[in-house]
Parts: structure tokens; C-alpha cells; sequence
């Protein structure tokens, strides 16, 4: 890996976990080659410079709640849940996320929270209330959000659900190839930067490409 990825934590995480246990069993001989890798119904695991890269921009610390949109395999979601107080994370692929789930249980990983739907349209506005024992409404917000699909623009209901001072990193663009976009939340106002040209799979859903 190497390169530009100088921020040791995300060198020292990316080291301690197995990248093949989120590889299907076809491609275990290429577990860690540096690329992507089909994981089934069509998606990919991310290439791991990409997902230390991502990481890295996220600048994320122990006392950060990350909403990750596009669960995948899970390896992105682990290697953040080490990184931060707890990870939510988000797949459209019911499939997708409960093997997600059974790697993440197997490897003790226990702050994350999966959710089964759209991520274009973030986490959801409602959950379980233990002493109402219902559904209640709830306001989500996120000190960070990381998007792991390509966007044609980044989802107006993620830029709702991140906090001041947050950041969002995203594949962002219509074509085949995308930019990385780091936006940052500050005195109400997001700021841009780019980072490097990226070849994501699509993320479908209400605010993002179409079915
Ligand atoms: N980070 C993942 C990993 O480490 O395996 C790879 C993510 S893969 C490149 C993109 C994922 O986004 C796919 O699993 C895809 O099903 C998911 N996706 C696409 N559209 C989505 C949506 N609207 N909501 C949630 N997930 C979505």
C-alpha cells in the first residue's frame, strides 16, 4: 500500500484485519492483491488503497459516529468500527448485509448497527424506543459520512444528517469514472475539495442513480 496513506492508525488497522474473510471463497488467492473483487449481485469489494485512502480523509477519531452508505462485503465497515465509538452502516442488498453482519459477529465486532435499505436517503428517521417500547422519531446526525458507491451529486439528505465541523468523503460524478470529494460542514456551509480521479459501482436509490 504505502503511497500516500502516511496516517499510521488507518496503516496499523488495514494490517490487523484479514481482507479474506470479507473475499468470497472463488477469489481467496487474490484476497490481497491491491483491487476490487466481486463479492456477488453484482458489487465489489473496494480496491484496499482506495478504502485506506477514503479512510484517511474521513479523518475520523475515537469519539466519531460514521454513517457509511454501501455495506458490501463489510471490510470498509471493520476497518472504520476500529477507528471510531461506533459505525452505521447502510446496504440495499439484504444478501450483502447479512453476510456483512456474519463477518463482522465472527470478528467480536460489536459497535456497528446494520441497516437493510436506500442510503441515499440516510439512516432512518425512526427507531426503537426502549422505555416507549415503539418506534419513536429521531433526528439523526453524523459527525462523518462516508459514501462507497458513486453519487451523481452528493445526497441532500446525507448533507442534512452530518454535523458542523463533519466531513463527507464520496465518489462523485455521471460518468464511468468518478472524483473523490472530501465536503466539509462549516458555519453552515459546505466547502469542496478533490482528492483523485475513482471508478465506483453506482449507487441506486431515490437520490442517487436510477434503477
Ligand atoms: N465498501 C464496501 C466493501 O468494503 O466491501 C464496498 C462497497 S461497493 C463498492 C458499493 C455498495 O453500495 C454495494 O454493495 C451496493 O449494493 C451498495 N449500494 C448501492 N446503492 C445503494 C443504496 N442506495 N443504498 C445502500 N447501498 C447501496
Amino acid at each position: 500500500m504505502g503511497r500516500d496513506i502516511t496516517n499510521p492508525d488507518v496503516l496499523r488497522v488495514m494490517g490487523e484485519i484479514r481482507r479474506e474473510e470479507f473475499v468470497p471463497q472463488a477469489y481467496q488467492s487474490q484476497a490481497y492483491a491491491d483491487g476490487p473483487l466481486p463479492i456477488g449481485m453484482g458489487q465489489t469489494i473496494s480496491q484496499p488503497y482506495i478504502v485506506a485512502l477514503m479512510t484517511q480523509e474521513l479523518r475520523v477519531n475515537r469519539d466519531c459516529e460514521v454513517l457509511e452508505i454501501g455495506t458490501g462485503s463489510g471490510y470498509q465497515t471493520a476497518v472504520l468500527s476500529k477507528l471510531v465509538k461506533k459505525v452505521y452502516t447502510i446496504e440495499r442488498f439484504g444478501q450483502l448485509s447479512e453476510s456483512a453482519q456474519a463477518v463482522l459477529g465472527r470478528l467480536g465486532i460489536s459497535n456497528v448497527e446494520f441497516y437493510i435499505g436506500d442510503g441515499s436517503c440516510g439512516w432512518p428517521r425512526q427507531r426503537w424506543d426502549p422505555i416507549l417500547q415503539r418506534m419513536a422519531k429521531w433526528e439523526p446526525c453524523f459527525d462523518r459520512i462516508m459514501i462507497t458507491a458513486a453519487v451523481p451529486k452528493v445526497p441532500l439528505p446525507l448533507i442534512e444528517q452530518f454535523t458542523e465541523g463533519g466531513f463527507i468523503v464520496a465518489p462523485v460524478g455521471l460518468s464511468g469514472v468518478q472524483e473523490l470529494v472530501v465536503c466539509e460542514k462549516k458555519a453552515a456551509h459546505i466547502t469542496k475539495r478533490l482528492i483523485c480521479d475513482v471508478r465506483f459501482v453506482k449507487l441506486l436509490g431515490e437520490y442517487g442513480f436510477e434503477e
